[in-house]
C-alpha cells in the first residue's frame, strides 16, 4: 500500500501493474545513479524527485487541476513550453524510456517501430503512467513518420492536438511554423478558458529562459577536466527538467552549479584524474533510460556532452524576451524552436556543424552515436555524421539498440575498444 494509492486509483491507474513498475525502479536507480562515487550534494534534490517520481509531482498536478489549471503532455522538444505556461498550464514531457507492455503496444502498432514510441503506448495501455492520465491535452507533432501515425492511435484514447513541424527550414516553412505556434496557442487558450496577454506570455518566456540558462550553466561546468559531474547525473537533471516545476528546477540547478563551481575551483573532481571525454549524440534518452551512459562511464570514460533532445537540444538558444508586441514575441518563440536541429529535417547541415563545434568546445575524445532501432531519421543521418567526424580525426562509434538489457555485454565490449583507442591517439 502506498499513501498515493487513492490518488492513482482516481486517475485510472492499474494499481497492481503500477506496483510492479515501482518495484523495478529503485534497484535500477541504485545500479545506474546511486552507485556512482563522490556525487555532488546538490544531486540530492534530483534523487528525491526521482524517488517521488509518481508521487509528489503527480499530487501537484492533481492539485493544479483541482484549482482550475490545465496539464498538457508533450513528446518533443519542438512543443513550446512557454505557451502552456502562459495559459496557466503545467507542461509535462511524456517521452518514455522503459519497455512496458510491448505485447499490448504491438496490437496497435507494428513491431518494427522505435522503442520510444512503443514504450509510450505501452505506458498508456498498461495504465501505469499517472502523468499521461493527468493530462487535459496531449500535444503531438509531425516529426518522424512513426510518431505522426502514433498520434492518430493515441488520439482515439485521449485528446491530442498535433502540430505540423516542417521538414525543411525555408522561408515558407518558417511561415508555416509561425502559424502552427498560433494555432497551438488558440487551442491552449480554449482548453484553459483564458486569453494570453503580452505580459503573461513575456513572463512565461522569462521563466523558461531562466530554466534554459541554468541548464546551460551546468553544461559549461561539464567542460571541466577532470570532470566535476558525471554524464549520468547531467542526464538525470535534463530528464527531470521535462516534468518538474520550472522555477523550482531552475533554483536547484543553479544551486548545483554553485557547488560545482566550488568543486572545480577547489580541484575536487568526481573521480580523480582526466578520463576520456565522450560526446553522446542521437536519439533522446527518456527517463529511466541510462543504459548507454552507464556503459560508457563504467568503462572509464565520462560523458561530457549530450547532443540529443535530453541534452543540449532541449535548452540551447533562448527566446528573445524583448520582442515588442504579441506578434513579435510569438515569432521569436517560433524562431527559437525552429533552430533545434533534429534529424527529421532535410538538409540538416546545422546539426553536423553544431556537433563539430561541441567536439571542439568540450574537448571531446570520441563520439558515441546512439540510435534506437527502427529510427530512420537518426540511423540514416549517422552515415554522414560519421564521415565528417572521421575526416576530422574524431573516433566515432555507432550503437544501435533498444530498451532491453540483452545487448549490454556486446555494447560494453565495443565501448571499451573505443575508449582504449582514445588513449593511444593524439587528439585531432
Ligand atoms: S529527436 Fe526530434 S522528434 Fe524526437 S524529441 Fe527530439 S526534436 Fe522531437
Ligand atoms: S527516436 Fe526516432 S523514430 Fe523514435 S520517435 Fe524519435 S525520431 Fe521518431
Amino acid at each position: 500500500m502506498s499513501e498515493y494509492d487513492a490518488m492513482w486509483e482516481k486517475l485510472g491507474i492499474d494499481l497492481e501493474a503500477h506496483a510492479g513498475l515501482l518495484e523495478v525502479l529503485p534497484p535500477m536507480y541504485q545500479e545506474h545513479i546511486l552507485s556512482q562515487e563522490n556525487r555532488p550534494e546538490g544531486m540530492g534534490y534530483f534523487d528525491f524527485v526521482f524517488s517521488e517520481v509518481h508521487g509528489l509531482r503527480v499530487k501537484e498536478l492533481v492539485e493544479h487541476r483541482e484549482a482550475g489549471g490545465v496539464v498538457v503532455g508533450t513528446f518533443c522538444t519542438y512543443v513550446p513550453e512557454e505557451l502552456i505556461v502562459a495559459v496557466g498550464g503545467i507542461c509535462v514531457g511524456l517521452c518514455a524510456g522503459a519497455q512496458v507492455a510491448p505485447e499490448e503496444a504491438e496490437k496497435l502498432l507494428p513491431r518494427n517501430l522505435c522503442a520510444l514510441i512503443k514504450s509510450s503506448l505501452g505506458f498508456k495501455l498498461a495504465k501505469v503512467c499517472p502523468y499521461i492520465e493527468s493530462c487535459d491535452l496531449l500535444v503531438g507533432e509531425t516529426t518522424c513518420d512513426g510518431k505522426k501515425k502514433y498520434f492518430e492511435v493515441l488520439g482515439e484514447l485521449q485528446p491530442v492536438h498535433v502540430m505540423e513541424v516542417p521538414q525543411m527550414k525555408l522561408e515558407h516553412d518558417r511561415e508555416l511554423w509561425r502559424q502552427e505556434i498560433r494555432r497551438l496557442l488558440a487551442r491552449l487558450e480554449e482548453e484553459a478558458g483564458r486569453k494570453v496577454t503580452l505580459e503573461g506570455l513575456r513572463e512565461a518566456v522569462r521563466l523558461i529562459n531562466d530554466k534554459r540558462k541554468a541548464l546551460l550553466r551546468l553544461e559549461e561546468l561539464r567542460k571541466s577536466d577532470p570532470p566535476v559531474i558525471s554524464g549520468r547525473d547531467a542526464l538525470l537533471v535534463a530528464q527531470i527538467a521535462f516534468y518538474d516545476d520550472p522555477a523550482r528546477l531552475t533554483e536547484k540547478v543553479n544551486a548545483l552549479c554553485d557547488e560545482l563551481e566550488r568543486r572545480r575551483d577547489g580541484g575536487i573532481a568526481i573521480g580523480g584524474a582526466h578520463r576520456p571525454r565522450i560526446l553522446l549524440s542521437g536519439c533522446p534518452m527518456a527517463l529511466p533510460n541510462w543504459k548507454v551512459a552507464t556503459i560508457i562511464e563504467t568503462s572509464g570514460a565520462v560523458v561530457a556532452m549530450d547532443e540529443m533532445c535530453t541534452g543540449i537540444r532541449y535548452f540551447d538558444n533562448l527566446v528573445d524576451e524583448e520582442a515588442p508586441d504579441m506578434d513579435a514575441l510569438l515569432d521569436a518563440i517560433a524562431d527559437r524552436y525552429l533552430n533545434i536541429h533534429c534529424a527529421i529535417f532535410t538538409p540538416n547541415r546545422e546539426r553536423v556543424d553544431h556537433l563539430k563545434e561541441l567536439v571542439r568546445d568540450y574537448d571531446i575524445d570520441a563520439v558515441v552515436y546512439y540510435a534506437l532501432q527502427f529510427c530512420d531519421p537518426y540511423t540514416v543521418e549517422a552515415f554522414g555524421v560519421q564521415r565528417e567526424l572521421e575526416e576530422l580525426g574524431v573516433p566515432f562509434l555507432y550503437l544501435e539498440t533498444d530498451y532491453s538489457a540483452e545487448d549490454v555485454g556486446q555494447l560494453s565490449t565495443r565501448v571499451q575498444a573505443l575508449i582504449e583507442m582514445t588513449g593511444s591517439r593524439e587528439k585531432a
